[in-house]
C-alpha cells in the first residue's frame, strides 16, 4: 500500500501505469493518486533523476530565434505593459488593448505584477527550476526590470544574460528576499514538494507572491487520455496536484492560495492524441518533429486551440496557475 506524499493517507489508492512517451522509451512507471487529496503522484521516485533529462530535453536546449515585430509596434507593447502597471483605465489603453497583441511571455506576466508602476518596477524576481534560460526572466529583463535570477541544479553552470542571472543550484541553497517567486512547469519534477516550498516560503517577502503553474487533475484531459494524457510526463512529474493537495502543500509551508487559474494551450491536447496513438513527443509522424510529416491537421490544431480556450474558462483545463501569499 502506498502513502500519499502530499497528505499521508495511505487509504485503498488507484494504480496507473503511463509509460515514458516524450522520448518514446516506452518503460512503464506506477502512479497512484490520493484517495483522499486527489494528488496523482509517482509510487517510486526514481534514484536516478538526472538519466530521465538528456541534454536535448527541452528546457536546456538554446532559445530559439523568435519573429521580432518592428521597433514601434515593440514601444506600443511596452507602453501597453506600463499602462497595465499604472492600472490605468485611460482612452490609451482601451485603443492600445484593442490594437496591440502582447507576446506570450509577456501576456504571461502582467496579470502577476504589483498594480503600482513605482513599486511594481523595483520587484525582485527568482525563478526556480528555469532549465538553462528563462523565457519569464528574459521577458521581464525587457520589459525593464532589473533583479532577475534564475536556478536550476540541471543547468549547466552559472552563467549571465543581461541583467538576468543564472545559477545553478537548488532553491535550498539560495539566499536573500525576493517580491516574486515563479515556478514554470517545475514543481512537479521536485521530489520534495514540503521542502521546496518551505524554502520558497523562507525566501519571499511577507508582501511577495509565489506564482505555481503545474498541470494539474482533475481535467478533461485526464478523464478523456488516462494513461496517454501528456500531463504526466512518466517519469519526470512526480506529480500531478489537485486543487485541495496544492492547498494542503501551500498551506505547511506557511502559504494560502489566493487565487487559481487555467492556463492551458493546445499542445498537451495535441501530444495526447499522439500519445493515443502510440506517437512519441519528439518521435517521427509527431507535429513537434515535423510539421509536415504528422497525421495532425491545421484544422485539428485550430479545433484544439479553442477548445483550451473553453477548457480554461469552464475550470477543466489540464494546466493551473496557483497564486500564493504567505499566510
Ligand atoms: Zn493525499
Amino acid at each position: 500500500m502506498s502513502t500519499c506524499r502530499i497528505c499521508h493517507d495511505d487509504g485503498a489508492h488507484r494504480s496507473f501505469f503511463p509509460k515514458e512517451m516524450q522520448f518514446g522509451t516506452q518503460v512503464r512507471f506506477e502512479y497512484f493518486q490520493c484517495a483522499r487529496c486527489g494528488c496523482l503522484q509517482i509510487a517510486e521516485i526514481p534514484t536516478d533523476l538526472a538519466a530521465h533529462y538528456p541534454p536535448n530535453y527541452y528546457s536546456f536546449r538554446p532559445a530559439e530565434a523568435r519573429a521580432r515585430h518592428g521597433r514601434l509596434y515593440r514601444r506600443l507593447q511596452k507602453l501597453r505593459v506600463a499602462n497595465r502597471l499604472a492600472w490605468k483605465r485611460s482612452a490609451l489603453e482601451a485603443l492600445l488593448w484593442r490594437f496591440v497583441e502582447l507576446p506570450y511571455e509577456w501576456r504571461q506576466c502582467t496579470p502577476y505584477l504589483p498594480a503600482d508602476r513605482r513599486r511594481g518596477m523595483r520587484t525582485s524576481f527568482l525563478d526556480v527550476g528555469c532549465g538553462e534560460r528563462s523565457w519569464w526572466l528574459e521577458a521581464l529583463e525587457e520589459l525593464g526590470f532589473g533583479s532577475l535570477t534564475g536556478v536550476d541544479p540541471f543547468m549547466r553552470g552559472d552563467h549571465r544574460s543581461g541583467k538576468v542571472s543564472y545559477r545553478r543550484c537548488d532553491i535550498s541553497e539560495v539566499g536573500g528576499r525576493y517580491d516574486f517567486i515563479s515556478f514554470h512547469h517545475s514543481l512537479e519534477h521536485i521530489p520534495d514538494q514540503d521542502a521546496t516550498l518551505r524554502a520558497a516560503r523562507t525566501l519571499l517577502s511577507d508582501d511577495g507572491t509565489c506564482l505555481v503553474r503545474v498541470p494539474v487533475v482533475p481535467s478533461y484531459l485526464w478523464e478523456k487520455y488516462g494513461v496517454c494524457w501528456m500531463g504526466l510526463d512518466a517519469p519526470r512529474h512526480l506529480y500531478l496536484h489537485s486543487r485541495e493537495s496544492m492547498r494542503i502543500a501551500a498551506a505547511r509551508a506557511g502559504f494560502v492560495v489566493e487565487r487559481v487559474f487555467f492556463d492551458m494551450d493546445e499542445v498537451t491536447l495535441i501530444a495526447s492524441e499522439q500519445y493515443l496513438k502510440d506517437i512519441a513527443m519528439f518521435g517521427a509522424r509527431s507535429y513537434f518533429t515535423s510539421r509536415d510529416d504528422c497525421e495532425i491537421t491545421p484544422a485539428q490544431v485550430a479545433e484544439f486551440r479553442t477548445l483550451a480556450a473553453t477548457l480554461n474558462a469552464e475550470e477543466r483545463a489540464d494546466c493551473a496557475a496557483f497564486l500564493l501569499r504567505p499566510a
